[in-house]
This record gives structure tokens, C-alpha cells and sequence, in this order.
């Protein structure tokens, strides 16, 4: 588990976006051509940073980061159904110590608003106000990640989707061998997926659904199953993987225990994070089954699953 991240910890690797290329004018070429490229590019070597930030930045003038597909023209002052504009948003950029003990201390970078409407969104303050926060130069990011003590750096929110061309800008500016982690809800499309690949070091996920029908009732999103499965089995393939699940009340027999069934099948052998620590905030008090804490009889039975898949 967290092979790659223990290499590069230990200096016998390198994180991915530190593999550079000559900057071949990217910015010269179509974007159909880019894409081309980097998608070549993708099955026999690590994709020049250049390149991926050059199509990253293209895409935010017809938004299809996730599966949305909003369109939006970002670059022009447009807004899809995330809220964020192309002048990302920083809520706060700190030290983690609160993340799994292989990762802490981690540079973590929290970006205001989020592409998922969770009725219960534990971080409802940041997620739901994508105007809130600072816009931050990615030169003086990056200064501050390279040289603010943390073992890695981890793009959070919300959610870093929206945020992926400014990632890759700050990423441009940035030196230090620091293995990157993508702390994400998962739903990109495969062409969001595809920019991450053998860019991000490790990919802390948040895997919220057993099923489409709550998906759609608490997070208003479409076709979450197909999506998130379809991006683990993607993020597996480049990257370590650790995979959280926030159970919710009532939800262990529709969400918990499907997700776990599919990962034991369907992944290799990602590290797995059941997390109890869940609230009813923001709009749960409207949704009978998640207006209430876990119940004693839930904690009890989430304690026996922790012990065969818990990192
Ligand atoms: S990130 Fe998703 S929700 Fe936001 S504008 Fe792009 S496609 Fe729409």
C-alpha cells in the first residue's frame, strides 16, 4: 500500500509533475491536437507538465472537468453548476495533522466550492461558497508549499476539480521532490481523469455511494456509480490509492457495505479508510435518514468491519 509514496519519500522516485520536457509551444497547437498528444503521450511516458496544464487551461473555456458537462466558458466569466470561476478561490492553506498518519504533516490547500450538493456536507462553509476565500498567485503557492514543511502536498476542498488549471500553475512553479494527493469526491470526467494520470502521486478518495437513488437524492448527481467506480479503477492504474467512506446513518446496507463488496472485488489493494465520525450539518435536519448521528448498533457493527478493511 502507498508504494509510490513511500518511494518518493525516500528520494528513489520522483513525483510525477517533476518530470518536465522542453516547452514545445504548446499553446500554438489545437486543443483536439493537444489532447491527442497527451493521450500518446500517456501510455508509454509521464506527460510533460507543460503540456497538461497548456489543455487543462483550454478545457476551462468549455468546462467538461466533471461529469456535469456544464459547457461553461470559464475563462469568460461564465460559472457552471459548481459556482467556481476561473479565478480559483483559496479557503485556507495549512498543515494537516488530522489526515492518515502516513500523510501527515500534509500541505493542504482547501479550495472554496464544490461540484456535488451534498444535503450533509461536512464542510458546507467552504463547499457552498465558491466566492469565499483569496485568490492566491500560484508563483506564491507554490513558494509556500515547497518551503512550508509539510510531506507532501494535498489539493482538497470542496473539491479540487473545478480547480485542476490552477493546480497544474502552481504546479509549474514548484520544486521540491513532493509527492501529490489528490483528495477528491471522484467525479471527473474521463478526460478530468486522464489529465490526472501520472500527474498525481496518490489519490485520497472520498467513495460516498452504494447505489445511483441516494446519490441522486443527497448529492443531486447523476450516474455517480458508474463515474466514481470507473475513476477509482482509473486512479489505481497510475497512482496509490487510499479510499475513504463517511458511513452514513441508514445507509450501511444500501452504501457501506456495497462499496466495500466492489473494492474487494474490483481493486487491487488500495488503503481503506471507514470513517464514523459523521454530523448531521447543513440541510440533513430535511432528510429523515441522515438527520441523526450513528446509532450505537452502527458503531458496533462498523468497529467489526474496520478490523479486516481498515488501513
Ligand atoms: S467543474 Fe464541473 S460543475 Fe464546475 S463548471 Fe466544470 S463541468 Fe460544471
Amino acid at each position: 500500500m502507498l508504494e509510490r509514496y513511500r518511494a518518493i519519500l525516500s528520494g528513489k522516485k520522483l513525483p510525477y509533475y517533476l518530470h518536465t520536457a522542453e516547452d514545445e509551444h504548446y499553446h500554438l497547437i489545437k486543443e483536439e491536437e493537444l489532447r491527442e498528444l497527451h493521450n500518446k503521450n500517456l501510455k508509454s511516458d509521464v506527460p510533460p507538465l507543460v503540456l497538461k496544464s497548456e489543455l487543462a487551461h483550454r478545457m476551462l473555456e468549455h468546462c467538461e472537468l466533471c461529469e456535469w458537462r456544464c459547457g461553461a466558458n470559464r475563462i469568460r466569466g461564465e460559472t457552471g453548476k459548481c459556482g467556481v470561476s476561473a479565478e480559483t478561490k483559496i479557503s485556507s492553506v495549512f498543515l494537516h495533522f488530522g489526515e492518515e498518519q502516513e500523510l501527515v504533516p500534509s500541505h493542504t490547500v482547501f479550495f472554496s466550492g464544490c461540484n456535488l450538493k451534498c444535503v450533509y456536507c461536512q464542510n458546507y462553509d467552504i463547499s457552498q461558497r465558491p466566492d469565499a476565500g483569496r485568490n492566491v498567485h500560484p508563483k506564491i503557492l507554490a513558494e509556500r508549499l515547497d518551503h512550508g514543511g509539510g510531506i507532501n502536498v494535498n489539493w482538497v476542498g470542496g473539491d479540487p476539480t473545478p480547480n485542476l488549471a490552477y493546480i497544474l500553475g502552481v504546479m509549474e512553479y514548484m520544486k521540491e521532490p513532493l509527492p501529490q494527493v489528490w483528495n477528491s469526491n471522484m467525479y471527473l470526467t474521463k478526460e478530468g481523469m486522464l489529465l490526472l494520470a501520472k500527474l498525481m502521486d496518490v489519490y485520497l478518495t472520498d467513495f460516498k455511494y452504494g447505489n445511483d437513488k441516494c446519490a441522486k437524492r443527497l448529492s443531486g448527481v447523476d450516474d455517480y456509480t458508474m463515474v466514481v467506480k470507473r475513476n477509482h479503477i482509473i486512479a489505481e492504474r497510475t497512482g496509490d490509492l487510499m479510499i475513504r467512506h463517511l458511513v452514513l446513518p441508514g445507509h450501511i446496507e444500501c452504501c457501506t457495505k456495497p462499496i466495500l463488496q466492489w473494492i474487494r472485488e474490483h481493486l487491487q489493494s488500495p488503503g481503506v479508510n471507514i470513517m464514523t465520525q459523521y454530523r448531521p450539518v447543513y440541510r440533513a435536519s430535511g432528510y429523515d435518514d441522515v438527520a441523526r448521528y450513528l446509532s450505537q448498533d452502527e458503531l458496533n457493527f462498523i468497529s467489526q468491519l474496520k478490523d479486516e478493511y481498515t488501513i
